[in-house]
């Protein structure tokens, strides 16, 4: 059976001396693994269409087993995410939190259209730490972790001072502070913030100045849930944090995760 998907490459390994394993999010099926025959040659026509972040309509032959991947289009290159170090870093974040998140063959479309927005948010030069925060915030729920942000977790009020609670995935109000030893305080801008992050889509959002301190706060909040909810720990994270903290000494291009 012979299928045309549009889809972007969020990973590729090695198979073999000249093929590569390739999986790609699709609007249509969701999230699909492919093999691409010859595609490590550099002549192969499969070469250039079968690298990571590009997007591109595919024909994909599938009989028994995994599909095969017979030829592809580029739609556009997003070539700026490969050009900037910082802005490959995110998106490699951005492409392996999605995979982690979502089983095979199961049509996600909603994250299709997310993740094609993120990247082409990052290529368009947007603050890609905002942008991968939004991601980030907007994977909770399919990833099964839904936190309680419209109101208070424990008592439903939606008036007041708020804190957030990892015991009670959510915010709580001040009247409901002492249920939880460890919670942190928030200002009314970063409740706003969160809500914005959580329930607002990519596109309408454009492009939000944040402060250095507040992005920092929202990271490390959901990336503790995904940590302590779901034991989820990205191997592209440990790379971001290094470019992060010191963008002065940028590693080399060879340095970076290899698209192999
Ligand atoms: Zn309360």
């Amino acid at each position: 059976m012979q299928n045309q998907v549009e889809g972007i490459v969020i990973r590729t390994m090695p198979y073999g001396e000249t093929n590569k394993i390739v999986t790609l999010f699709t609007k249509e099926a969701g999230k699909i693994t492919c093999m691409a025959r010859g595609a490590k040659k550099p002549a192969s026509r499969l070469a250039a269409i079968t690298q990571v972040f590009t997007h591109g309509s595919f024909s994909i032959y599938k009989g028994k087993g995994m599909g095969t991947i017979q030829a592809g289009d580029p739609l556009e290159s997003l070539r700026h995410i490969r050009e900037d170090i910082m802005s490959t870093a995110y998106a490699s974040y951005v492409t392996e939190l999605i995979d982690r998140l979502t089983e095979q063959d199961e049509p996600q479309p909603a994250i299709f259209d997310m993740l094609y927005q993120a990247l082409h948010a990052i290529d368009e030069g947007y603050d890609p730490e905002a942008i991968t925060l939004f991601v980030e915030w907007k994977m909770l729920q399919p990833a099964g972790l839904t936190p309680t942000l419209h109101q208070c977790a424990n008592c439903g009020s939606t008036e007041g001072e708020f804190a957030f609670s990892f015991q009670e995935l959510g915010f709580l109000c001040h009247r409901c502070f002492h249920i939880d030893r460890y919670i942190i305080r928030l200002s009314p801008a970063l409740v706003k913030l969160i809500r914005t992050f959580y329930f607002v889509p990519i596109e309408r959002v454009g492009s939000l100045t944040l402060k250095k301190e507040s992005k920092s706060l929202l990271k490390q909040i959901v990336r503790t849930i995904y940590e302590e909810k779901a034991g989820i720990r990205l191997k592209s994270r440990k790379f971001l944090e290094q470019l992060e903290r010191t963008p002065e000494f940028l590693p080399k291009k060879e340095e970076l995760p290899k698209d192999e």
